[in-house]
């Protein structure tokens, strides 16, 4: 498992609920957050490991010693929006890129734990709540790209270029698989789910 990069087509599929959790997410659920923790984010959504079911990953505090900080949560929806509020943002998908996005204030979210339970969250902080917006929007191959203003998209597009130069090399020296086949795999992948 590894973090896939922007212009990754995973990056926008629109990901499936899971219909059960067995050991296989649950290992895929540690190795996230393993993944998160080493890229020094704060959350990782599914389809940036390039599976197709939503899970997201999140610590506010981006600290592996605060494991009672960090959440699992598994088919996750936004239930409530309160405000808004404009705040900086990056993305584990596009390092070293960083905009100001304006989201939600505050967001009540539902979801399941690893043991199928049921869990509400009301997002303690702005960044909590940011955090949840941004890993929620990737289940539905929404990326903060997406929701940039007309400032954040003109600063970013030479960044932008220079990520889908590099994927497309990687994809010539056959370090990545052509989009076809990356498709007909998320696509294979899901349809077991
Ligand atoms: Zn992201």
């Amino acid at each position: 498992m590894k973090i896939v990069q922007y212009p990754h087509p995973a990056l926008r599929f629109r990901t499936k609920p899971l219909t059960s959790i067995d050991g296989t997410v649950q290992h895929q659920a540690a190795e996230m957050l393993e993944l998160m923790y080493e890229a020094k984010g704060l959350g990782l959504a599914a389809p940036q490991v390039a599976l197709t079911y939503q899970m997201i990953v999140i610590n506010p505090t981006g600290d592996p010693e605060q494991r009672d900080q960090e959440r699992v949560l598994v088919n996750p929806v936004i239930v409530e929006r309160k405000g808004t509020i404009e705040g900086d943002e990056g993305c584990l998908s596009f390092p070293g890129l960083y905009q100001k996005v304006r989201r939600a204030r505050a967001v009540k979210v539902q979801a399941y734990n690893l043991k199928g339970e049921p869990v509400e969250i009301v997002s303690a902080t702005d960044l909590e709540s940011r955090l949840l917006q941004h890993e929620i929007d990737h289940l539905d191959g929404v990326l903060f790209i997406d929701k940039f203003g007309p400032i954040a998209r003109l600063s970013s597009r030479g960044s932008l270029s220079t990520f889908e130069r590099e994927y497309k090399r990687a994809q010539q020296r056959g370090e990545i698989p052509s989009d076809e086949e990356i498709q007909r795999q998320l696509a294979a992948q899901a349809v077991v789910l």
